[in-house]
């Protein structure tokens, strides 16, 4: 199936010079939907994932489908404030600022193996952050799956550089 014919761009948001890649357009196909999935879950079908690890909020939607696709269960990576009990925190940069994701400490159990999820991978920042959560709490970090990968802004290069397997579904030029 061709993906990226289901991505809607929207040029200049959130600000001038950004192309964005609306993944909700894919996201509301069922039949897109279901393709993706499946090929996001094809290279793990064979091994025991036991936790996917979806990061707050497009990587929910993508995590919790894959993790009843693979028979795992789901842990959330949340923005600052949402989760209710003890968690590890991360900080990384924004253009502007910092942002901060948290992980419950309980969620992952030392050596558990995991997959981390978004909609998109970037710059790497965010996926980054994720990747820290769960290497604090000593999972064993299968890969970093998501739809679509931006190589221009290295993000997919620098987690293969800290040893971790990427898969996308898709890459757009440009960011
Ligand atoms: P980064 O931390 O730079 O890898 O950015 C990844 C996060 O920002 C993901 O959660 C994406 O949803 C969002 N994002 C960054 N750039 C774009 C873009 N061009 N289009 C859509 N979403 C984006």
């Amino acid at each position: 199936m061709d993906f990226k014919q289901f991505i809607r761009t929207i040029p200049d948001h959130p600000k001038p010079g950004i192309l964005f890649r609306d993944v909700t357009t894919l996201m509301a196909n069922a039949e897109a939907l279901k393709h993706a999935i499946d090929a996001m879950a094809a290279p793990f079908r064979a091994q025991k994932i036991d936790q996917v690890a979806g990061i707050d909020a497009r990587g929910f939607i993508l995590g919790g489908a894959l993790s009843v696709e693979l028979g795992a269960g789901f842990t959330a990576l949340r923005k600052p404030g949402k989760l209710p009990w003890q968690t590890y925190r991360e900080e990384y940069e924004l253009e502007y600022g910092t942002d901060e994701l948290h992980m419950h400490t309980d969620a992952i159990k030392p050596g558990d193996k995991v997959l981390l999820v978004d909609d998109l991978i970037a710059t790497g920042g965010t996926a980054g952050a994720g990747l820290n959560l769960l290497q604090r709490a000593e999972a064993d970090v299968i890969a970093a799956v998501f739809l679509v990968d931006l190589p221009d802004l290295g993000g997919a290069n620098r987690l293969r550089q800290q040893g971790v397997d990427v898969h996308s579904l898709m890459e757009f030029e440009g960011h």
